[in-house]
Formats: C-alpha cells, structure tokens, sequence
C-alpha cells in the first residue's frame, strides 16, 4: 500500500512551548503509524503572511486595478506563483491529512497561519465555484485544527464569558477548511495549558497521542452539503423552498451557520456527527 503522507502546518515561535511539545507527539505518532510527516514550520521559515503582487512572477493580467484573487488564479495556472506558495500548493497535493498546529490568537489562527491560508489556498489550486464544500477540490482529504487556548473551557461554552467555541470555530472550519472540500476532523483544543499543572498538561499530550491512534477511523463533522441549496446567482444560493420548508419542522438548526433562527445543533462545530444527538444535524 503506498504510503500516506500528513502535512502539519505549525504556528508557534518558540521551540519549548507547549504547541511545539504537541506537534512533536503529532509527528512521533503518526510516523510510527506509517505516515510520511512534513511540517511547516512557518515562524521558522519566515513565511511570508501579506498577500501582494510578489506573489505572481512576470507580468499582470490587469495592472491598472490589482486583484490578488484573479491574479494568483491565472498565476497558478500558469505555473507562476511565487516559489513558496509553489512550495506549499505541492505538500497540500500530496498529503491525504493537514494539521493546523496553533495557539488561538483572537479568536482565530495566529496571523502568519492566516496568511498562509491567504497565499496558498489560491482559486483554481484549492477552489472554484463549481468546486467547493462537499463537492470542493480537497473532498478526499482530512483537515483538523489543534490548538491551544489562554481561556478555560467553561470560558467558551454558550453561557461562558467568550461565548460558544462552536461559533468561534465555524468560519475556519466551514469558511476555509470545508469551503476547498476538506472532510473536517473535530478539533483537538488543549485548554489553558498555561494555567494547568505540569500533571495535566501531561495528561493533554496522552490524550492526543491515544487520539492519533484512531484519528484514521474518525468521522468528519458535519456541514450542510450543497445539494440543499440552489446554486444559482439567480437563485441567490439559498436553501430550496422544499429543504427550508422540512429543515423549518426540525428542533434544530441545519449547523451552527445555518441555524434558521433555531437553537444551534449542539457541539456542531467539535463533534463528530456519530457523536451527536440523533435528529441534530447528522441526517442531512
Ligand atoms: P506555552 O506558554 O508555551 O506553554 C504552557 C506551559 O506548558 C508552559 O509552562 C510550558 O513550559 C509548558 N510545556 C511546554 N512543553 C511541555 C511539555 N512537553 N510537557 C508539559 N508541559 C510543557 N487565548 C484565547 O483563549 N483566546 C484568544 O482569542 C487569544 N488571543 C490571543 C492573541 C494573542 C496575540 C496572543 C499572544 C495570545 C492570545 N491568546 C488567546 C492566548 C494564547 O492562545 C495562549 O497563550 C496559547 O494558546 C498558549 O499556548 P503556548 O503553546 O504558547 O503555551
């Protein structure tokens, strides 16, 4: 069986940091499972997080108005993007799993991992607008966001200080990862490791090895697939009248975006659906 390949794109500054002792569990298990591991240390490498004209070689389409997007769309096609966009684009091909290694920075990835996101998740390499969410370019590969936190769990639940992480997490999880067809994996959260005793955050990093074990076998979260929506500018790319009308009868939203006005389906955004309570939002 040929080998499977994992990329982890890692965002932490500093070697002894609790981020980079769980990306070196990250790679010691998947390794021993088999899988060809390729990091992206992007502090380390400098990896450049602004968007701009350096990232297309030779001349612009339109010069007179800049548009990154259109831009690095015919760049890529044309095999002119910058040699670390190139770079990245290529281990993104050959992996079947990414791992987003990161402390939350405001609510999101730290800016360089954004600007990695920005710059490398080019149109036409990771989407198009036939091609996106469950029908998208990546719908055979495994994403999943692990990250740290300063804050608590109780911090992040609905009736927490910061608000619901399952709300925190939709526009990466659904925005980014699963807009280019990404299956998304739950995301592994280490709490507050800062705050923590030597003794639990020990106990994190079994917990995370024991979850790469099966991580193979794991079922992706659940989002709404396109077929529910009528894809069509005319059409507004809203839900059918017919899937608006049944979903409407339902107790829940569709997910924690498509929640109708209704509760949110719970943990939509960190469970997997198998996990989920029937009726939630798994039986799409
Ligand atoms: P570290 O401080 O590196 O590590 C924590 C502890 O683990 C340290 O004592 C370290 O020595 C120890 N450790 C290291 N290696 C090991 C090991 N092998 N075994 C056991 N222990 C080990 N937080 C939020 O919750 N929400 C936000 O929106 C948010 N925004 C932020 C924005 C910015 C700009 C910044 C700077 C921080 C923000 N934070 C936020 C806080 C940030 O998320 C946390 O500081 C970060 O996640 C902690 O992870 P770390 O790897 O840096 O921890």
């Amino acid at each position: 069986m040929a080998q499977k390949t994992a990329l982890i794109v890692f965002a932490h500054q500093s070697p002894a940091s609790f981020n980079a002792a769980v990306l070196d569990v990250s790679v010691q298990e998947l390794t021993q499972q088999g899988y060809r591991v390729i990091v992206s240390d992007l502090y380390a490498t400098n990896f450049r997080a602004n968007a701009t004209r350096d990232d297309i070689i030779g001349d612009l389409r339109n010069p007179d108005l800049f548009q990154y997007g259109e831009e690095t769309m015919w760049a890529w096609k044309e095999r002119r993007l910058s040699s670390d966009i190139m770079e990245e684009q290529r281990k993104v091909e050959e992996a079947e799993l990414v791992i987003f290694q990161f402390p939350l920075y405001w609510f999101s990835v730290p800016a360089v991992m954004k600007g990695w996101m920005d710059r490398v998740l080019t149109q036409g390499f990771a989407f198009s607008l036939e091609k996106m969410y469950n029908n998208g370019i990546f719908k055979d590969k495994k994403a999943m966001l692990s990250f740290t936190t300063g804050a608590t769990q109780t911090m992040f639940q609905a009736d927490g200080i910061n608000g619901d992480i399952n709300v925190t997490l939709w526009p990466l999880q659904n925005g980014t990862l699963h807009f280019c067809g990404f299956q998304v994996l739950a995301p592994q959260i280490f709490w507050s490791p800062a705050h923590c005793p030597a003794a639990g955050r020990a106990a994190m990093l079994e917990a995370w090895r024991a979850r790469l074990k099966g991580l193979q076998e794991e079922k992706p979260l659940t989002f709404a697939p396109c077929e529910l929506f009528d894809l069509s500018f005319a059409g507004g790319f809203l839900l059918r009248p017919e899937v608006k009308k049944e979903k409407e009868l339902q107790p829940f939203g569709i997910t924690t975006g498509h929640h109708l006005g209704k509760p949110l389906p719970p943990d939509n955004q960190t469970r997997a659906s198998q996990d989920q309570e029937p009726g939630c939002s798994s039986n799409l």
